[in-house]
């Protein structure tokens, strides 16, 4: 596991823990959880306000750093709870989305477009 990036998104992570008691005491008030232990302590819990305004239909109470192979180089990678939250909070994203590569295919895949994207920008010119 890459320590660089589990230290930036924790200091990510560190942003939303101020939100965590008002996170934790709606989703008891609503019934999402029964007891504020059912969160765990690096788990980021949802924002129910948010998820029912969104009309999104995030299937667990909390993001947890999730582990997946990539499915380009086959390494082991993961999706961490704070990318989660600003994934689905913020960009507003899929709840169905999963990560499928690592950071370096990520970053390769994106390169690839660019340079395909100002490719045809050139040809087109
Ligand atoms: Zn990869």
């Amino acid at each position: 596991m890459d320590k660089a990036r589990r230290t930036r998104s924790n200091q990510r992570l560190r942003k939303v823990l101020d939100d965590r008691p008002r996170r934790i005491q709606m989703l008891l008030e609503r019934g999402f959880i029964k007891n504020a232990s059912e969160i765990p302590d690096d788990a980021i819990p949802i924002d129910p306000e948010f998820s029912t305004k969104a009309g999104l239909c995030i299937p667990a109470v909390c993001y947890q750093d999730i582990e997946f192979v990539c499915t380009d180089c086959g390494r082991p990678d993961f999706w961490s709870a704070g990318s989660q939250q600003h994934y689905f909070e913020i960009s507003k994203a899929s709840p169905y989305k999963q990560p499928k590569r690592c950071y370096d295919c990520r970053q390769q895949e994106l390169a690839r477009k660019t340079q395909a994207g100002a490719g045809s920008r050139h040809k087109s010119s």
